[in-house]
Protein backbone atom coordinates (compact mmCIF):
# COMPACT_ATOMS: atom_id res chain seq x y z
CA UNK A 1 0.00 0.00 0.00
CA UNK A 2 1.27 3.66 -0.86
CA UNK A 3 -0.01 6.92 0.28
CA UNK A 4 -0.41 9.91 -1.44
CA UNK A 5 1.60 12.56 0.39
CA UNK A 6 2.42 16.13 -0.88
CA UNK A 7 3.39 14.84 -4.55
CA UNK A 8 5.32 11.81 -3.19
CA UNK A 9 4.12 8.25 -2.99
CA UNK A 10 5.35 6.87 0.84
CA UNK A 11 4.39 3.59 1.84
CA UNK A 12 2.56 3.21 4.77
CA UNK A 13 5.44 3.34 7.61
CA UNK A 14 6.54 6.46 6.31
CA UNK A 15 3.16 8.29 5.92
CA UNK A 16 3.54 10.85 8.92
CA UNK A 17 2.83 14.29 9.50
CA UNK A 18 4.28 16.88 12.42
CA UNK A 19 3.25 17.11 15.70
CA UNK A 20 3.25 20.79 14.37
CA UNK A 21 0.08 20.39 11.64
CA UNK A 22 -2.53 22.41 12.48
CA UNK A 23 -5.07 19.35 11.15
CA UNK A 24 -3.80 17.34 14.18
CA UNK A 25 -3.55 20.39 16.76
CA UNK A 26 -6.62 21.90 16.20
CA UNK A 27 -8.93 20.00 13.46
CA UNK A 28 -7.95 22.82 10.86
CA UNK A 29 -8.83 20.63 7.61
CA UNK A 30 -11.30 19.40 5.51
CA UNK A 31 -12.01 15.86 4.38
CA UNK A 32 -13.33 13.41 1.69
CA UNK A 33 -14.61 9.84 2.17
CA UNK A 34 -15.02 9.00 -1.25
CA UNK A 35 -15.97 5.19 -3.12
CA UNK A 36 -13.77 3.41 -5.81
CA UNK A 37 -16.18 1.05 -7.93
CA UNK A 38 -14.66 -1.42 -10.81
CA UNK A 39 -11.96 1.03 -10.68
CA UNK A 40 -13.92 3.83 -11.30
CA UNK A 41 -14.31 6.71 -8.68
CA UNK A 42 -18.12 6.99 -7.50
CA UNK A 43 -19.26 10.97 -7.63
CA UNK A 44 -15.34 12.34 -8.28
CA UNK A 45 -16.68 15.92 -9.66
CA UNK A 46 -19.48 16.25 -6.81
CA UNK A 47 -16.68 15.29 -3.88
CA UNK A 48 -14.36 17.33 -5.07
CA UNK A 49 -16.89 20.50 -5.25
CA UNK A 50 -17.54 19.70 -1.96
CA UNK A 51 -13.90 19.45 -0.76
CA UNK A 52 -13.16 22.73 -2.72
CA UNK A 53 -16.31 24.38 -1.29
CA UNK A 54 -15.09 23.61 2.14
CA UNK A 55 -12.02 24.77 1.55
CA UNK A 56 -12.87 28.02 -0.09
CA UNK A 57 -15.30 28.29 2.95
CA UNK A 58 -12.31 28.12 5.81
CA UNK A 59 -10.08 30.27 3.55
CA UNK A 60 -7.41 27.16 2.65
CA UNK A 61 -5.79 27.40 -0.10
CA UNK A 62 -5.08 24.26 -1.74
CA UNK A 63 -1.79 23.62 -3.46
CA UNK A 64 -3.49 21.74 -6.37
CA UNK A 65 -5.64 22.21 -9.11
CA UNK A 66 -9.36 20.52 -9.59
CA UNK A 67 -7.62 18.70 -12.87
CA UNK A 68 -4.18 17.82 -10.37
CA UNK A 69 -6.13 16.03 -7.42
CA UNK A 70 -8.55 14.21 -9.56
CA UNK A 71 -5.06 12.85 -11.61
CA UNK A 72 -3.50 12.57 -7.59
CA UNK A 73 -6.45 10.31 -6.84
CA UNK A 74 -7.01 8.40 -10.10
CA UNK A 75 -2.53 7.90 -9.32
CA UNK A 76 -2.91 6.41 -6.01
CA UNK A 77 -5.67 4.23 -7.08
CA UNK A 78 -3.62 2.42 -9.73
CA UNK A 79 -0.17 2.46 -7.75
CA UNK A 80 -2.44 0.69 -5.11
CA UNK A 81 -4.14 -1.18 -7.88
CA UNK A 82 -7.29 -0.95 -6.06
CA UNK A 83 -10.63 -2.01 -7.69
CA UNK A 84 -13.14 -1.61 -5.07
CA UNK A 85 -12.12 0.46 -2.04
CA UNK A 86 -12.38 3.35 -0.09
CA UNK A 87 -10.59 7.03 -0.90
CA UNK A 88 -9.91 9.15 2.03
CA UNK A 89 -8.49 12.73 0.66
CA UNK A 90 -7.58 15.24 3.78
CA UNK A 91 -6.28 18.52 3.32
CA UNK A 92 -4.74 19.73 5.99
CA UNK A 93 -4.02 24.01 7.02
CA UNK A 94 -0.61 22.19 7.45
CA UNK A 95 2.73 22.70 10.05
CA UNK A 96 2.58 25.68 11.58
CA UNK A 97 3.59 27.18 14.87
CA UNK A 98 1.80 25.99 18.67
CA UNK A 99 -0.60 29.06 17.55
CA UNK A 100 -3.92 28.56 16.01
CA UNK A 101 -3.14 31.28 13.73
CA UNK A 102 -3.43 29.74 9.73
CA UNK A 103 -1.07 32.69 8.98
CA UNK A 104 1.89 30.62 10.31
CA UNK A 105 1.10 27.66 8.15
CA UNK A 106 2.62 28.03 4.97
CA UNK A 107 1.41 25.11 3.02
CA UNK A 108 -1.67 23.07 3.37
CA UNK A 109 -0.50 19.52 3.37
CA UNK A 110 -2.85 16.89 0.87
CA UNK A 111 -3.04 13.12 2.05
CA UNK A 112 -4.52 10.65 0.13
CA UNK A 113 -5.56 7.05 1.65
CA UNK A 114 -7.04 4.42 -0.61
CA UNK A 115 -8.16 0.96 1.78
CA UNK A 116 -10.60 -1.63 1.38
CA UNK A 117 -13.33 -0.94 3.23
CA UNK A 118 -15.29 -2.78 5.75
CA UNK A 119 -18.85 -2.17 5.79
CA UNK A 120 -22.55 -3.87 6.98
CA UNK A 121 -23.07 -7.25 6.09
CA UNK A 122 -25.00 -7.95 3.08
CA UNK A 123 -27.67 -9.25 5.57
CA UNK A 124 -27.74 -5.86 7.62
CA UNK A 125 -29.33 -4.44 4.20
CA UNK A 126 -31.86 -6.89 4.39
CA UNK A 127 -32.80 -7.12 7.70
CA UNK A 128 -32.23 -3.54 8.39
CA UNK A 129 -29.84 -1.90 11.14
CA UNK A 130 -31.55 -1.42 14.81
CA UNK A 131 -30.66 2.18 15.77
CA UNK A 132 -31.22 4.99 18.80
CA UNK A 133 -31.04 8.84 19.27
CA UNK A 134 -28.85 10.02 21.41
CA UNK A 135 -28.05 13.11 23.60
CA UNK A 136 -25.30 14.79 21.72
CA UNK A 137 -27.15 17.17 19.29
CA UNK A 138 -25.61 18.69 16.11
CA UNK A 139 -24.36 22.02 15.50
CA UNK A 140 -26.17 24.31 13.20
CA UNK A 141 -24.90 26.89 11.09
CA UNK A 142 -24.97 29.56 14.09
CA UNK A 143 -21.43 27.34 15.27
CA UNK A 144 -19.44 25.48 12.42
CA UNK A 145 -21.79 25.46 9.22
CA UNK A 146 -22.76 21.46 8.65
CA UNK A 147 -22.15 21.93 4.96
CA UNK A 148 -18.42 21.41 5.67
CA UNK A 149 -16.82 17.97 5.94
CA UNK A 150 -14.14 20.27 8.43
CA UNK A 151 -11.48 17.78 10.46
CA UNK A 152 -13.60 18.68 13.40
CA UNK A 153 -15.56 15.46 14.02
CA UNK A 154 -15.59 15.41 17.95
CA UNK A 155 -19.25 16.35 17.75
CA UNK A 156 -19.37 12.83 15.59
CA UNK A 157 -17.58 10.74 17.29
CA UNK A 158 -19.17 11.64 20.67
CA UNK A 159 -22.39 10.37 18.65
CA UNK A 160 -20.27 7.03 17.55
CA UNK A 161 -19.45 6.95 21.43
CA UNK A 162 -23.21 6.74 22.23
CA UNK A 163 -23.71 4.05 19.61
CA UNK A 164 -21.30 2.21 20.69
CA UNK A 165 -22.49 2.22 24.42
CA UNK A 166 -26.12 1.78 23.29
CA UNK A 167 -24.69 -1.72 20.71
CA UNK A 168 -25.38 -0.10 17.45
CA UNK A 169 -23.86 0.94 14.36
CA UNK A 170 -25.41 3.98 13.23
CA UNK A 171 -27.50 6.66 15.86
CA UNK A 172 -29.39 9.66 15.28
CA UNK A 173 -28.41 12.81 16.20
CA UNK A 174 -30.90 16.02 16.76
CA UNK A 175 -30.21 19.84 16.86
CA UNK A 176 -30.49 22.31 19.69
CA UNK A 177 -34.05 22.78 18.68
CA UNK A 178 -35.03 18.76 18.35
CA UNK A 179 -35.20 17.86 14.80
CA UNK A 180 -33.53 15.02 13.25
CA UNK A 181 -30.09 16.11 12.26
CA UNK A 182 -28.43 13.14 10.83
CA UNK A 183 -25.78 10.05 11.71
CA UNK A 184 -22.63 9.97 13.19
CA UNK A 185 -21.10 9.79 9.51
CA UNK A 186 -24.83 9.09 7.42
CA UNK A 187 -27.64 11.29 6.28
CA UNK A 188 -31.26 9.86 7.21
CA UNK A 189 -34.57 9.18 5.39
CA UNK A 190 -38.08 8.21 6.06
CA UNK A 191 -40.58 7.23 4.56
CA UNK A 192 -44.61 7.82 5.48
CA UNK A 193 -47.41 6.63 2.73
CA UNK A 194 -44.83 6.22 -0.15
CA UNK A 195 -43.47 9.86 0.61
CA UNK A 196 -40.15 9.76 0.68
CA UNK A 197 -38.60 12.60 3.71
CA UNK A 198 -35.01 13.89 4.31
CA UNK A 199 -33.93 17.01 6.78
CA UNK A 200 -32.56 19.79 4.83
CA UNK A 201 -29.30 20.67 5.21
CA UNK A 202 -30.14 23.70 7.51
CA UNK A 203 -31.21 21.75 10.13
CA UNK A 204 -27.87 20.39 10.74
CA UNK A 205 -26.88 17.78 8.05
CA UNK A 206 -24.00 17.43 5.71
CA UNK A 207 -24.68 17.75 2.08
CA UNK A 208 -24.15 14.05 1.24
CA UNK A 209 -23.16 12.68 -1.71
CA UNK A 210 -25.22 10.16 -1.48
CA UNK A 211 -28.02 11.65 -0.13
CA UNK A 212 -27.86 13.89 -3.25
CA UNK A 213 -28.07 10.65 -5.44
CA UNK A 214 -31.38 9.26 -3.83
CA UNK A 215 -32.92 12.53 -3.82
CA UNK A 216 -32.27 12.35 -7.59
CA UNK A 217 -33.40 8.90 -7.85
CA UNK A 218 -36.27 9.61 -6.12
CA UNK A 219 -37.06 11.79 -8.84
CA UNK A 220 -36.42 9.29 -11.56
CA UNK A 221 -38.17 6.67 -9.97
CA UNK A 222 -41.45 8.49 -9.44
CA UNK A 223 -41.01 8.89 -5.53
CA UNK A 224 -42.47 12.22 -4.34
CA UNK A 225 -39.38 13.43 -2.05
CA UNK A 226 -39.47 16.43 0.64
CA UNK A 227 -37.13 18.32 2.20
CA UNK A 228 -38.40 19.20 5.43
CA UNK A 229 -37.57 18.79 9.10
CA UNK A 230 -39.13 15.80 11.23
CA UNK A 231 -39.19 14.81 14.76
CA UNK A 232 -38.26 11.47 16.49
CA UNK A 233 -41.91 11.09 16.43
CA UNK A 234 -42.22 10.79 13.13
CA UNK A 235 -38.98 8.48 12.70
CA UNK A 236 -40.46 6.36 15.16
CA UNK A 237 -44.04 6.08 13.40
CA UNK A 238 -42.67 6.03 9.92
CA UNK A 239 -43.00 2.77 7.54
CA UNK A 240 -39.13 2.79 6.50
CA UNK A 241 -36.00 4.37 7.71
CA UNK A 242 -32.62 4.46 6.37
CA UNK A 243 -29.24 5.65 6.61
CA UNK A 244 -27.29 6.74 3.38
CA UNK A 245 -23.46 7.40 3.51
CA UNK A 246 -20.18 7.00 0.79
CA UNK A 247 -19.51 3.96 3.19
CA UNK A 248 -22.88 2.88 3.93
CA UNK A 249 -24.34 3.13 0.97
CA UNK A 250 -28.50 2.66 1.79
CA UNK A 251 -28.99 0.78 4.84
CA UNK A 252 -32.19 0.29 6.13
CA UNK A 253 -33.15 0.71 9.41
CA UNK A 254 -35.74 -2.10 11.28
CA UNK A 255 -35.90 -0.68 14.97
CA UNK A 256 -35.20 3.32 16.71
CA UNK A 257 -35.17 3.67 20.30
CA UNK A 258 -36.96 0.18 21.01
CA UNK A 259 -39.77 0.87 18.21
CA UNK A 260 -40.03 -1.20 15.62
CA UNK A 261 -40.26 0.59 11.93
CA UNK A 262 -43.00 -0.65 10.00
CA UNK A 263 -42.11 -4.53 9.33
CA UNK A 264 -39.03 -4.84 11.14
CA UNK A 265 -37.01 -5.37 8.00
CA UNK A 266 -36.04 -3.67 4.69
CA UNK A 267 -39.27 -1.70 3.59
CA UNK A 268 -39.72 -1.72 -0.45
CA UNK A 269 -38.89 1.56 -1.35
CA UNK A 270 -35.82 1.50 0.73
CA UNK A 271 -34.61 -1.95 -0.93
CA UNK A 272 -35.56 -0.73 -4.95
CA UNK A 273 -33.62 2.61 -3.78
CA UNK A 274 -30.59 0.17 -2.63
CA UNK A 275 -30.83 -1.81 -5.97
CA UNK A 276 -30.86 1.40 -8.42
CA UNK A 277 -28.08 3.02 -6.44
CA UNK A 278 -25.88 -0.20 -6.90
CA UNK A 279 -26.91 0.18 -10.60
CA UNK A 280 -25.82 3.77 -10.29
CA UNK A 281 -22.24 2.72 -9.04
CA UNK A 282 -21.02 0.83 -12.00
CA UNK A 283 -22.35 3.66 -14.32
CA UNK A 284 -21.26 7.10 -12.81
CA UNK A 285 -17.65 7.26 -12.27
CA UNK A 286 -14.05 8.66 -13.11
CA UNK A 287 -11.72 6.28 -14.29
N1 LIG B 1 -23.08 13.09 7.46
C1 LIG B 1 -21.85 13.11 7.97
C2 LIG B 1 -21.59 13.84 9.23
C3 LIG B 1 -20.80 12.44 7.30
O1 LIG B 1 -19.56 12.45 7.79
C4 LIG B 1 -21.09 11.74 6.11
C5 LIG B 1 -20.03 11.02 5.40
O2 LIG B 1 -19.32 11.58 4.62
C6 LIG B 1 -22.39 11.75 5.61
C7 LIG B 1 -23.37 12.43 6.32
C8 LIG B 1 -22.75 11.07 4.33
O3 LIG B 1 -22.25 11.81 3.25
P1 LIG B 1 -21.75 11.13 1.90
O4 LIG B 1 -22.95 10.48 1.28
O5 LIG B 1 -21.23 12.26 1.08
O6 LIG B 1 -20.71 10.14 2.28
Amino acid sequence: QVIYLNGEFVTKENAKVSVYDHGFLYGDGIFEGIRIYNGNIFKCKEHLNRLYDSAKSIMLDIPLSYEEMEAALVETIQRNDMQDGYIRLVVSRGPGNLGLDPKRCPSAWVIIIVEQLAIYPEEAYKNGLISVSVSQRRNIPDALNPKIKSLNYLNNILVKIQANLAGVGEAIMLNSQGYVAEGSSDNIFIIKNDVVYTPPCYVGALEGITRAAIMELCDKLGYTLKEIPFTLHDVYVADEVFFTGTAAEVIAVREVDGRTIGTGKAGPITTHLLEEFRKLVDIDGVQ
